[in-house]
């Protein structure tokens, strides 16, 4: 991972130079060394430690199994242990929404895949919400229906789809991994998606009808009769003669 990649995300990541200090959350060098087993040779790294070059606390990493690898181990920290990762949720982000996000982010730094798939129920929850009457469709059609009835941006809908396609992913045993051969850790990114979503589909429209019906009551009828007449001139002009 280059210097710029881990600037943007900052996820402790497995001898990173830098990223995110959970301890004083500098984003800080980190100094690593490999601990071994004591006992014959060949000796065996078991673990290491990364300690911050701005606090001096050290992590503690392993690798970690998990139910989809097999064969090399994925490295985590394991202490300490809760790291949030991603943004802080949208202020307007709904609560039950929210409280998955938060699993999501609480999980990441340990299993990506857990948060990837916590993040896909996230956006179910959000788009179930913005529609009524949707908890017999799927999330692939809820999902299409929610674009075309809030008339979201074509953004809108490619972020909602990698949600969707992602999600899927990690709960099958196909494991994605960059060029390094590491398996690709998406959450931040992700995370930074459904809070754009937030804004898009609820905050941005509320802000808008609040500061509309923040204008005097005048203009605001003013406006209304124009848009009456308009709406009155087009079923004149397609009303068949
Ligand atoms: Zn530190």
């Amino acid at each position: 991972m280059s210097d710029e990649e881990a600037a943007s995300t900052s996820v402790p990541t497995y001898k990173a130079r830098k990223y995110r200090c959970p301890y004083c959350n500098a984003f800080s060098q980190q100094v690593w060394e490999d601990l071994y087993a004591v006992g014959p040779a060949p000796r065996t790294v078991v673990a290491a430690t990364s300690t911050c070059a701005a606090c001096d606390e050290y992590a503690l990493w392993r690798p970690m199994p998990s139910l989809w690898t097999s064969g090399t181990l994925p490295w985590r920290m394991v202490y300490p242990s809760v790291t949030a990762v991603g943004p802080r949720p949208h202020v307007e982000m709904p609560a039950k929404v929210k409280e998955v996000y938060e699993e999501a982010r609480s999980v990441a730094a340990t299993s990506p895949r857990a948060g990837t798939a916590l993040l896909r129920l996230a956006l179910d929850i959000l788009v179930r919400e913005l529609l009524e009457d949707a908890s017999r469709i799927t999330l692939n059609d809820a999902i299409a229906r929610v674009i075309a009835e809030r008339q979201l941006s074509q953004e809108a809908q490619r972020m909602m789809d990698v949600l969707r396609f992602h999600g899927n992913d990690a709960l099958h045993p196909v494991v994605e991994l960059d060029a390094e051969g590491e398996e690709e850790d998406l959450v931040p990114a992700l995370a930074v998606f459904l809070n754009t979503l937030v804004e898009e589909t609820i905050a941005r429209a509320a802000n808008a009808e609040r500061m509309y019906q923040a204008l005097p009551e005048g203009k605001r009828a003013e406006i209304e009769r124009r848009d009456t007449r308009a709406r009155e001139a087009k079923e004149r002009a397609e009303r068949p003669a």
